[in-house]
């Protein structure tokens, strides 16, 4: 559910993935497509349902498709891009949390009751879909660290995920959208916390470096 949840393992210092590289590039390229593909899913499917939790969910696909774009593309060049990659990620989450926010006030101010079955089944879905990916890349994680990180990252998906599924439950039962309301606005909340983190995570890396081009050694 927070924006970081899902660092993938770094072939680097992982015997078992350096040995299989072109096969680990292949794991961390269908992680990106599922991911991506799923943020798509769940904003398309979260605007034609009208649910701000499902559009909430997205956010999670979106930072991992992130994280897995950066392990293809970025890892191996200079802090600076890596901090750069890390800034245009946060930044982004930032703005599409800050427009679900947005949406869910306006959903609230006039009573919108979401589609709830949409919602359910694109729900599991994505909770399948979130399972299959930290099955791709389980073997590759070694170490205790490693299998803690994939159970820590799995199980917060999942949470956000049931969260949906229960929040289409909700507006089964009452028939109003606050529960879709309530679900959306806290996945949304803690996203931004997280974007807010990675972005002055990233800032502090971008003067560090900063520093370092002025230095007159380089
Ligand atoms: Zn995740």
């Amino acid at each position: 559910m927070s924006a970081a949840c899902c660092p993938p393992p770094g072939p680097n210092g992982n015997d078992r993935a350096s040995a299989n590289a072109p096969i680990y590039r292949r794991i961390l390229w269908a992680a990106l497509a599922i991911n991506f593909a799923m943020f798509g899913v769940e904003i398309a499917a979260g605007i034609g349902a009208r649910s701000v939790s499902l559009l909430a969910d997205s956010l999670d696909f979106l930072g991992d498709a992130a994280n897995y774009g950066v392990s293809l593309f970025v890892l191996g060049m200079a802090l600076q891009w890596r901090a750069r990659a890390s800034l245009l990620k946060g930044a982004t989450m930032a703005a599409f949390g800050l427009w679900i926010l947005f949406v869910t006030a306006r959903h609230a101010l006039s009573g919108t009751v979401p589609d709830a079955p949409v919602m359910g089944v694109v729900g599991m879905v994505a909770l399948l879909a979130n399972c299959a990916v930290a099955a791709l890349l389980y073997r590759f994680r070694e170490g205790d660290s490693n299998m803690a990180s994939v159970w820590i990252c799995t199980r917060n998906d999942v949470i956000g995920n049931l969260a949906v599924m229960l929040a289409a439950l909700g507006v089964f039962g009452t028939g109003i959208g606050w529960p879709d309301f309530a679900v959306g606005a806290i996945m949304a909340a803690l996203a931004l916390y997280g974007a807010w983190q990675i972005v002055r995570h990233a800032m502090a890396e971008l003067r560090q470096t900063a520093t370092h081009v002025h230095a007159p050694a380089e």
